[in-house]
């Protein structure tokens, strides 16, 4: 018999309906919430597509609360690369270029607005990924007459209660405890936060990678971002071996809020 990985909880993407479920979907909702994962580095202890799991995890938590609240919407296809170039220097890595990224979303979205969809929300399961989300997002629009794009960062809610989430009092970052922490709600399985060696970075360096006036977290200043390797010999930043189940769930609790709060206002009035 075949070991089992991981479980994973519906409801389903649109990569596990059939047509005929999408086309009675399409009769109660045009939104879809697209996840864009990553496949990159995230120390020993977190595996390598940890930012797609996120990015689904989010999708579908959000979807199940919007539903609650008379939204319905349809989740995916669940997109496994993003752009990943500062963390090559790790193995099983892979990346896009920003180019093929922008390219990517851009023909899935305008395929399901041919077949029906007309308002999307972009979903990231890495911030690196977030500058071509947001290009492809207005190429979209350049390309219709009437769909509708946003990109929703939601590390800019989650690091605003960062400190009162989290137990570590140092610089929490890339596979570190709340990241850790997330993925051991959904995989714990392929989870070992007791593999996790403990690597926080000089503050000036972390402001540069995610202080709060970094764009990302909800600041005015975009900072591009050269190797992982030269700030962590690892691929993380943070204590792993801080992480628990609890911490995750209460992360996701602010992402799926504000997620679900935003979708609603903007796209079901
Ligand atoms: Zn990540």
């Amino acid at each position: 018999m075949s070991d089992v990985l991981y479980v994973q909880k519906g409801p389903a993407t649109l990569t596990e309906m059939s047509s005929e479920d999408v086309r009675e979907a399409l009769t109660r909702s045009d939104v879809l919430l697209l996840p864009v994962g990553a496949t990159e580095a995230h120390g020993g202890h977190l595996p390598l597509g940890t930012d797609t799991f996120e990015a689904r995890e989010i999708c579908r938590r959000s979807a199940i609360k919007l539903a609650e609240l008379g939204c319905p919407v349809v989740i995916g296809p669940v997109i496994p690369f993003g752009t990943s170039s500062f963390h090559m220097g790790f193995p099983g890595t892979i990346t896009l270029t920003s180019e093929t990224l922008i390219r990517l979303l851009k023909e899935v979205c305008l395929s399901l607005y041919t077949t029906g969809f007309r308002k999307f929300a972009f979903v990231h399961g890495h911030d690196g990924s977030l500058p071509s989300m947001m290009v492809a997002a207005q190429d979209v629009v350049d390309a219709t007459p009437d769909a509708q794009v946003m990109c929703l960062n939601w590390l800019t809610p989650l690091s605003k209660v960062y400190a009162t989430i989290q137990t570590s009092k140092k610089g929490e970052g890339h596979g570190g405890e709340g990241e850790t922490s997330r993925l051991l709600v959904t995989h714990p399985e392929i989870t070992h936060p007791e593999r996790g060696i403990p690597h926080h970075l000089d503050p000036e360096v972390m402001r540069k990678i995610q202080g709060p006036e970094h764009i990302k977290t909800g600041g005015g200043i975009f900072y591009a971002t050269r190797s992982y390797k030269a700030h962590t010999p690892y691929g993380h930043i943070g204590d792993p071996t801080l992480a628990k189940e609890e911490t995750g769930n209460k992360g996701y609790d602010v992402i799926v809020d504000w997620i679900s709060t935003v979708v609603k206002r903007d796209y079901f009035g």
